[in-house]
């Protein structure tokens, strides 16, 4: 008899009807013979709706100006407090209706929120770390012969307040769950068959692929494979739990994400990661010399802005050129600032552009191949397409191109790496005979 985590997202749990279908789907797992944890994210867009009705609240800061509170579930000041609060209860609800609709299929459970459970994270509201997890009344629970339903993306600090863990976090409470029950397998159900070769929007005939590795997992993770919070694959790498993600509207085998690489062929190519949304800064004639990298960098990091990637010119006549990449969002004012900092280190001028997208090859086989780099520099050269800023590391290379060739090269390089073709045999899948 094994042991299973299951997490559902907000679209597996998104109205009544797929909640009752989470439920049947639940008990057929349970009638295999398995015991079952499922932990559950709030109904679909019930978190952006919460979020919305705490933003058209005025506050009163300090200083008799008046504030809203922020759109971003990361925020500082009495607001934050009060805001996971009110976000946990949107998971408060699906723990509730899904326990119902179990109950009402003859099938014991019982639900549990995030502190209930208890699950004890740092107090960091919004993006609160989970630190502990005491599994023993769940477990209880599961001994008697109950399916126990988990309130995912919340937690509670030592001071008994209600914390969340940021967008996306249920992910992450399912993980942490079934690593600290040394779960069999935790099962991310999700709106997706599995994680893809490519974006299937983008690249029509993107592969599933059969298992990942979770190194892998978490390149593609940051990169924009929006499957998964990067966390809670940092989590399962960390304690190497066997995470599978997979359909809750369509049966299959789902992507496994594996933790051993052992000596089985690696694929040179996993899959490829795109962002559409990049921008890029650069600060022209800046002086050549110790510190000023940390002087420009320094203020761009306090506005909590993150920099991807870096490149510093060859200085001439002692001067230099800097680029970097942000987020196109945080374009402005990382423009401003840094129009601040030229003119304070004596700089010649700053110059963007915020039609800037990255995209990134990703697959461990880099690390025994040769070429895998210039192949990428050579099919974008073919399609006429021209690299502006390249970043690498042992399991990726990423590209800045103008984002009007992003599905052009998307496609263009998933042909290249023969991921649009089913690969020899899986080594490790049993042959059919
Ligand atoms: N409900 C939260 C969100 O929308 C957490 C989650 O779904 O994982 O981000
Ligand atoms: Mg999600």
């Amino acid at each position: 008899m094994a042991l299973v985590v299951e997490k559902y997202g907000g679209t597996s749990v998104g109205t009544l009807d797929r909640i009752d279908a989470v439920a049947d789907r639940v008990a057929r797992s349970r009638g295999a013979g398995d015991d079952i944890v499922v932990v559950v994210s709030a109904m679909a867009g019930e978190t952006d709706r919460l979020l919305d009705l705490a933003h058209n609240i005025k506050l009163e800061s300090g200083d008799g100006r008046e504030e809203k509170v922020a759109r971003s579930t990361a925020t500082t000041g009495v607001a934050a407090r009060e805001l996971d609060v009110l976000l946990s209860t949107g998971e408060q609800v699906t723990i509730a209706l899904l326990v119902l609709a179990l109950h009402s299929k003859g099938i014991q459970a019982k639900s549990y929120t995030g502190a209930q459970v208890p699950i004890q994270t740092d107090s960091i509201y919004g993006k609160a770390r989970i630190l502990d997890i005491d599994p023993a009344n769940v477990r209880t629970d599961l001994e008697t012969g109950k399916v126990v339903v988990i309130a995912g993306f919340q937690g509670v600090d030592v001071d008994g307040n209600i914390t969340t863990l940021g967008r996306g976090g249920t992910d992450t409470t399912a993980v942490a769950m079934a690593a600290s029950l040394q779960a069999d397998e935790c099962r991310i159900y999700t709106d997706v068959e599995g994680v893809y070769t490519a974006d299937p929007r983008i690249v029509p005939n993107a592969r599933r692929l059969e298992r990942i590795t979770a190194e892998e997992m978490l390149e593609l993770a940051s990169l924009g494979a929006k499957v998964l919070q990067t966390r809670s694959v940092e989590f399962a790498g960390k304690y190497h739990v066997p995470l599978r993600v997979l359909s809750s509207f369509v049966d299959g085998p789902g992507t496994l994400i594996t933790h051993e690489v052992g000596d089985m062929e690696q694929p040179l190519i996993a899959g490829i990661a795109y962002n559409g949304d990049e921008a890029k800064l650069t600060i022209r004639g800046v002086p050549d010399q110790p510190g000023v990298a940390s002087r420009i960098f320094g203020p761009i990091s306090k506005a909590h802005i993150n920099v991807d990637m870096i490149i510093q010119n060859v200085g001439l006549d002692q001067t230099t050129d800097l680029t970097f990449t942000v987020k196109r969002d945080e374009y402005e004012t990382a423009r401003s600032i840094l129009t601040q900092v030229a003119e304070d280190l004596g700089a010649h001028d700053v110059v963007g552009d915020n039609t800037l997208a990255k995209i990134s090859i990703v697959g461990v086989g880099m690390r025994s191949h040769a070429g895998i780099a210039s192949t990428m520099f050579e099919v974008l050269a073919n399609e006429g397409i021209n690299i502006e800023l390249i970043s690498t590391s042992e399991i990726k290379v990423s590209v800045g191109i103008a984002d009007k060739y992003l599905e052009l090269a998307v496609r263009s390089l998933h042909k290249e790496f023969n991921l649009d073709t089913t690969p020899l045999e899986d080594p490790l899948e049993p042959a059919e005979s």
